[in-house]
């Protein structure tokens, strides 16, 4: 938190609700069966029925419905049993309708709650499905204003999105922040949404009021539109606190409306007064049947919910002792995580697979520009490495210097590596302990020294015989020899 922000919140403070609308990765449109994807030739995935040309009939599309059940379930909401689509209507270029397809009074699912990493909870109000807009391509300008003309491009006219809106829980930007990261996690774990916020797939409305300190009452609020990375995020709420904290202060009133966030200019603009529910005119979808959801399929989808980022996190640390940082980069990174769950599968020492899957793997994978699961270093073969480091055979650090990059790109198992390239410790203890012997004798003041209890003298002594082995001989099984030596 910057310290301007820091003075205004021992005065007021500020009340947050965020409104993030996530596009669902299905193959189709949510009422059609044009393709749903990012990009391509402008308009060349229509139909009819995204085209809104008369007399057409929309068909729900059963896989976004599934996953919208899905994120409803990831999000701790209860999943109403019936809900219902309905018509909201507005004019703009990009709605060829007329109206959106969308849930109004009876949304699919409703009182959910996400955990963040930071211990804080935030309550879900609402998870309800609806259809995109097209977009809007203003030629010469970034918006509309300057622009000689606009283009209209319907491909993601259609597109399923669900919206899913929280209480007005939210008290600082950071925590407006670290909510979208938490919600963008869950979604992607569950498959539903790509995540992608650059390519649009999750767009967030912000809502905000100042409230003064102590005080129960909430304030006025704006709603803050195209607010689309957790950086814009962060710096649209400290714009608006800053701004609303000023109006307070000067004695007005913040007036409730909708603006848009400007990125280049770092600021908040007017762009219309709120308008209600009423203006919309909202009615039952006609054309569209209610929605049923049984317990049986509720049940399924909950069933099929895979481990979700705050679980993954806890076992991380409480079941694996992985430091914060540790888990949080396994939780963060999908692929890096799953290489490391499939490496844990197969060792009983977490930490030291950590380590290597962070350390020497990660440093080699970004120099190479690879994934986790592109090099022969599939994670039978780390756990074979491991077990190496185990039995004495080769060192930790001799593994992690020596054995790279060939144990990237090698047919040779990681054994035959470490014999090619002359690694192999000496774990033969009848080969040591002659040399050992030989080197009490060559100093026998300090072994007395040893075995009248000077156990300093010990390091001397693995020195000693670490030097005359070239590093090769394992320190543990020198340390067995001289203590077999001592008590004879
Ligand atoms: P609308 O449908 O007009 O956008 P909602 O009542 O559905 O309004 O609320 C939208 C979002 O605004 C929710 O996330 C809610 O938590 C938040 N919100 C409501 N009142 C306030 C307020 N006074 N200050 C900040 N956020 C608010
Ligand atoms: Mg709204
Ligand atoms: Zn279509």
């Amino acid at each position: 938190m910057n310290s301007v922000i820091e003075e205004i919140t021992k005065k007021y403070e500020p009340v947050i609700g965020l409104e993030v609308h996530a596009q669902l990765k299905t193959n189709t449109k949510l009422f059609c069966s044009c393709k749903n994807e990012f990009g391509g030739e402008p308009n060349a995935n229509t139909c009819p029925i995204c085209l809104g040309l008369p007399g057409v009939l929309p068909v729900l599309n059963k896989t976004a419905l599934d996953y919208a059940i899905k994120a409803s379930l990831a999000l701790n909401c209860t999943v109403n049993p019936k809900s219902k689509f309905d018509r909201k209507q507005y004019f703009y270029p990009d709605l060829p309708k007329g109206y959106q397809i969308s849930q109004y009074d009876q949304p699919l699912a409703s009182n959910g709650f996400v955990d963040l990493p930071d211990g804080s909870k935030v309550r879900i109000n609402r998870l309800h499905m609806e259809e995109d807009a097209g977009k809007l391509v203003h030629a010469g300008a970034e918006r509309l204003h300057g622009s000689a003309y606009s283009l209209v491009d319907l491909n993601r006219a259609g597109t399923p999105l669900t919206e899913i809106v929280t209480e007005p829980d939210i008290r600082t930007a950071e925590q407006a922040r670290l909510y979208v990261q938490e919600l963008r996690l869950i979604l992607i774990y569950c498959g539903v949404c790509d995540g992608n916020l650059e390519e649009g797939s999750m767009r967030c409305d912000v809502n905000i009021s100042l409230r003064p300190q102590g005080t129960e009452k909430f304030g006025t609020r704006a709603e803050i539109k195209n607010v689309n990375s957790f950086r814009s995020i962060q710096r649209a709420i400290e714009y608006e606190i800053e701004r609303q904290a000023e109006i307070l202060d000067e004695g007005g009133e913040v007036v409730q409306e909708t603006r848009l966030w400007e990125e280049n200019r770092g600021c908040t603009i007017t762009m219309r007064t709120k308008e209600e529910a009423n203006d919309y005119r909202y009615f039952p979808e006609p054309d569209l049947l209610p929605i049923n959801i049984s317990s049986e399929k509720i049940q399924n989808i909950q069933e099929e919910l895979p481990l979700l980022p705050s679980k993954k996190r806890e076992i991380y640390s409480q079941e694996y002792k992985l430091n914060e940082e540790e888990s949080f980069i396994f939780v963060e990174d999908l692929e890096r995580g799953s290489y490391f769950d499939e490496c844990i599968k197969l060792s009983n020492n977490p930490k030291k697979v950590a380590a290597w899957v962070n350390g020497p793997v990660a440093a080699y994978l970004k120099e190479q520009r690879l994934s986790y699961f592109d090099t022969k270093l599939s994670p039978e073969r780390l756990s074979e490495v491991l077990k190496l480091i185990d039995d004495g055979i080769v060192s930790d650090s001799s593994a992690k210097k020596d054995l790279i990059p060939d144990i990237f790109t090698s047919d040779l198992s990681p054994i035959e590596l470490c014999d090619k390239k002359g690694l192999k410790q000496i774990t033969d203890e009848s080969a040591i302990s002659g040399e050992v012997e030989a080197i009490v004798n060559q100093f026998p003041d300090q072994f007395s020294e040893l075995k009248s209890g000077k156990d300093k003298m010990k390091s001397f002594f693995v020195g000693q015989a670490m030097k005359r082995f070239k590093g090769k001989a394992s320190p543990a099984l020198i340390n067995k020899i001289l203590d077999k030596l001592i008590t004879k």
